[in-house]
């Protein structure tokens, strides 16, 4: 047994020590996180690491990114008393509405960062991966506005289902390329942007988009996220002059997840949950909550846990939400639910529907079906803990989910009121 095992089985590992002394020298989370990756990407990593070391905390940094926090991305977002939902669930909800965020998600929070380091590392270029286009729309606007050309790969699958962000990258002056390699999906893509990356690591830059991946961008997205706790840990003690009870948040890679709860990891009195995508049921292949159902192994660079077969085969995933759709997790939700410290569940795609109808109705705000998994964990919360106060991440807006709703809530709606 290590004695990171032992600190654990002895209950001696503090959320004190949660918040502060993760990741290692190594990149490491406890057992997990690291860098399994090829030889040729090793020079690279390293070198990103040193500049993320030398950079992220700077004086200089901080005050750039913090201006383009505030002037462009629209910060700080507001925090929401959902008088309704409260009143529903009998208990005292707070939104934190990363929905209010420039592209509509906390992904540009990452997205801007990283393209102001890029640019102070010297990278000529940035190339990106995208899934369901999110990260890839986040990613151009911030190269955009930074000033440098970008790539974006995105598989061949994914850019006929999400035709509309595409066309938002290349309006916004990314070259968007199709991958027709492996699964033509995410996966693939990544693998094509990395090769882009290794094929010139000093010139070209690569923007990752959740807290996954090897070391160092499951720390570097974190703190990069971690604004949103910041922001609602002081907005709760102003607005409600207390902390919640419980925060929530959805997990797909985890990046808007580990943003919001790492403020919050020290605090011992507030309890921490992590929603996860629970799709139509709990077989392999029928969801994507890779921390409920997954055991460990590498995926992308990284040990954590992930959706596999016996053999170590990656499983198909589904989820209603594309953004949760991924069969892994990023490392750091992987030690925080090893430790305790965090609880995670998952959502049903029939939940999320539902708590998009709910939180619709109730605050006037269209959340993404994401986000919406967020909304019915903390509505089970709140109804198994009466008059307490749950602080929510809205993690992004609901309108690039149209096409689904149509298909679903609406074609319901319309159909109770005979149309
Ligand atoms: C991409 C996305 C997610 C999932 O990604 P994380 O890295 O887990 O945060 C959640 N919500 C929205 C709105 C997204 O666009």
């Amino acid at each position: 047994m290590t004695a990171w095992n032992a600190e654990l089985d002895g209950g001696r590992l503090l959320a004190d020590e949660l918040a502060g002394k993760f990741p290692d020298a190594r990149g490491r989370f406890g057992p997990f996180g690291g860098r399994y990756v090829p030889e040729t990407l090793i020079p690279a990593l390293e070198r990103l690491a040193a500049g993320v070391h030398e950079h992220l905390h700077r004086e200089d940094f901080r005050r750039e990114l913090e201006l383009e926090l505030a002037s462009w991305v629209g910060r700080p977002t507001a925090l929401t008393h959902a008088r309704t939902l409260s009143r529903r669930w009998r208990a005292a909800v707070w939104l934190k509405r990363e929905d209010l965020a420039h592209t509509g998600a906390h992904k540009i929070n990452n997205a801007v960062g990283q393209a102001i380091l890029a640019r102070r590392l010297g990278a000529k270029r940035i190339v990106a991966e995208t899934g369901a286009g999110q990260h890839g729309v986040a990613t151009a606007a911030a190269c955009a506005r930074i000033g440098l050309p970008c790539t974006v790969y995105m598989g061949e699958v994914d850019m006929q289902r999400q035709a509309p962000n595409v066309g938002r990258m290349k309006l916004l002056g990314a070259t968007v390329v199709p991958v027709v390699n492996g699964d033509r999906t995410l996966r693939a893509a990544i693998d094509e942007a990395l090769r882009d990356w290794v094929s010139d690591p000093l010139g070209t830059y690569y923007l990752l988009g959740s807290a996954v991946g090897p070391h160092p961008y499951p720390y570097l997205v974190r703190e990069l996220q971690a604004v949103i706790g910041r922001e609602a840990r002081a907005q709760m003690l102003a607005r409600a002059a207390n902390l919640p009870d419980a925060v929530v948040a959805c997990v797909g890679g985890g990046s808007n997840a580990i943003g919001l709860f790492h403020a919050f990891l020290a605090d011992r009195q507030v309890e921490i949950l992590g929603i996860e995508a629970g799709g139509r049921g709990t077989g392999l292949g029928e969801n994507a909550a890779s921390i409920s159902f997954g055991r460990p192994g590498v995926l992308q660079g990284s040990y954590s846990l992930l959706l596999q077969d016996e053999a170590g085969q990656i499983q198909e995933t589904h989820s209603v939400s594309a953004g949760l759709d991924y069969p892994g997790v990023g490392p750091e939700h992987a030690l925080l639910r090893a430790a305790g410290r965090v609880r995670y569940e998952s959502a049903s795609d029939g939940e999320a529907l539902e708590a998009v109808k709910e939180c619709c109705e109730s605050e006037g705000i269209l959340p993404a079906l994401e986000s919406a998994h967020a909304l019915a964990g903390a509505k089970r919360w709140a109804q198994a803990n009466p008059g307490r106060r749950i602080l929510v991440g809205l993690s992004g807006r609901g309108d690039k989910d149209m096409p689904t709703l149509q298909a679903t809530l609406i074609a319901q709606l319309d159909q109770e009121r005979g149309r």
